[in-house]
């Protein structure tokens, strides 16, 4: 008799979601982590501190240059570097016992260790105090993602970082390279830079953000330079070197760059290594991936593979639909189709960066008819009375039938003015039909009905 119904490994957003939703359906529930503490890397290091991060040093620029209009004067303005770092912990602690206190309340039971596949049904944990063999009906791999290493590259965490080590500066660099102009690399570049950094941001691409609108990808450079980055792209780095404390890194045809510390943020690979699927017979793709079916399922009967581990975008939020998802159908047979697709994509800068659907770009080169509405935030009552007028909401439409194909949104709160174009997108809306919607006013996201409007050319404020 297996000991349980379920076995997952990995108790990130996928695996620790997966876990709870299988448990609330009646299901014996094991989850193998090797960290001590729960959540994954989201919660552990990254979402979660790096957002607590972005809030406090957005807080300590704007006392420095944003309040005085506001005719709130606060004198000289000085960072405790110590004690943002200990708040970050403390945000970090509560997310990760929470998840803990979730894990107890459910019942679902927690083996500390690494954890390896051995076969249908079958999971090694590599403990610090031994082996432990468990059995189960299924099993749902859920490892994530690590930083992809760049050659030439050596990291060795203390001059020439990743993220993890980016969030635990102990003191605010005089210089701050960043090797990419991703998610990563702006959101930890503009913490650096708010808290005092030079920041210069190498791209190996004509553009930032790759996958963002051109348009939204565009005007957030303008307003990133504004603040300061240097934002240099067409630029491949080759190589990096530390010596007496400054990094030189070697990029293709062109001058070399010093800095005190280089953040190496040029993507992330899936975990798909040490967890004994190839001898286990677990198909991947080229890229690592785990090649599953439309129900999660691996080329083994009964073993699941969700969230950056598989195809499909490598962000918690679609980790965790994966996990609802993979434990409906474990333990009901049936399960929401996740469409991925309808993954909104959020960049916490300042403004947000936000988007759902297909690009413009996108559309073009399918041949898709689409009309277009934009809205500025400068024409916004609530972004003026708040001061952030930065950046636009533009809404893609299909011609002949008005469907929503696409939102993106540079500006104030973008990533929570998203979540009401992906439910339109997700409901079938047309531009109509979000134009329709009564908005509160005075509201920012009266910015993506006026952008709905303006698809018809309609828009009143403008
Ligand atoms: P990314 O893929 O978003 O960006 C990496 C960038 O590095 C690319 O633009 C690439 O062209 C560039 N690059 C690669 N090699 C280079 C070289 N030799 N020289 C110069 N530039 C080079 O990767 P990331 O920012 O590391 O993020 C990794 C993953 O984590 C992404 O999938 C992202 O979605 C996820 N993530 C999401 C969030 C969020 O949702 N807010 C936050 C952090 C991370």
């Amino acid at each position: 008799m297996p000991d349980f119904d379920l076995i997952i490994v990995g108790a990130g957003p996928g695996g620790y979601v997966a876990a709870i939703r299988a448990a609330q359906l009646g299901l014996s529930v094991a989850c193998v982590e090797q960290e001590r503490t729960l959540g994954g890397t989201c919660v552990r290091v990254g979402c979660i501190p790096s957002k607590a991060l972005l809030e406090s040093s957005e807080r300590f620029a704007m006392a420095g240059h944003a309040l005085e209009e506001h005719g709130v004067r606060v004198g000289e303005v000085t960072l405790d570097l110590a004690r943002m770092m200990q708040r970050k912990a403390d945000v970090v602690k509560s997310n990760t016992d929470g998840v803990a206190y979730l894990f107890k309340k459910h019942k679902i039971e927690r083996f500390e260790g690494r954890g390896e596949l051995k076969g249908a049904g079958h999971v090694v944990v590599h403990g610090t105090d031994g082996e432990t063999e468990l059995h189960a009906e299924h099993v749902v791999l859920a490892t994530g993602s690590r930083v992809a290493p760049l050659r030439g590259v050596e990291i060795d965490g203390e001059r020439i970082v990743t993220s993890t080590e980016a969030l635990e500066f102990d003191e605010v660099p005089e210089s701050l390279v960043v090797i990419g102009a991703g998610v990563i690399g702006l959101e930890l570049g503009s913490v650096w830079a708010r808290l005092g950094a030079r920041v210069t941001v190498l791209e190996y691409l004509d553009r930032i953000l790759l996958g963002i609108d051109d348009e939204i990808a565009k005007e957030s450079r303008k307003i990133f330079t504004k603040q300061g980055l240097d934002i240099r792209t067409g630029v491949r780095v080759t190589g990096a070197s530390v010596e007496d404390g400054t990094v030189t890194v070697e990029v293709e045809d062109g001058e070399s760059v010093k800095a005190d510390r280089v953040l190496v943020a040029t993507g992330r690979l899936p975990n798909s290594e040490g967890l004994g699927l190839e001898e286990a017979g677990v198909e991947t793709d080229a890229a690592g991936r785990v090649t599953v079916d439309e129900r999660f399922m691996t080329n083994l009967e009964r073993v699941y593979a969700i969230g950056d581990l598989i195809h499909g975008p490598m962000l918690a939020h679609k980790a965790e639909e994966d996990g609802v998802a993979v434990a409906e159908l474990i333990a009901a047979g049936r399960a929401p189709h996740v469409d991925y697709l309808l993954v909104p994509n959020v960049v916490y800068t300042e403004p947000e960066i936000a988007s759902v659907g297909h690009t413009e770009e996108a559309l073009r080169e399918a041949g898709t008819p689409y009309r277009k509405g934009v809205f500025p935030f400068q024409a916004n009552g609530r972004a003026r009375a708040i001061g952030l007028t930065s950046g636009k909401v533009k809404i893609l439409a299909h011609k002949e039938t008005d469907r929503v194909l696409g939102v993106h949104i540079v500006g104030p709160r973008a990533g929570d003015l998203i979540a009401e174009c992906v439910a339109a997108m997700a409901f079938h809306a047309t531009s109509e039909d979000v134009a329709r919607v009564v908005h509160a006013h005075p509201t920012l996201a009266e910015a993506v009905k006026e952008a709905a409007l303006a698809v018809d050319g309609r828009a009143l404020h403008i």
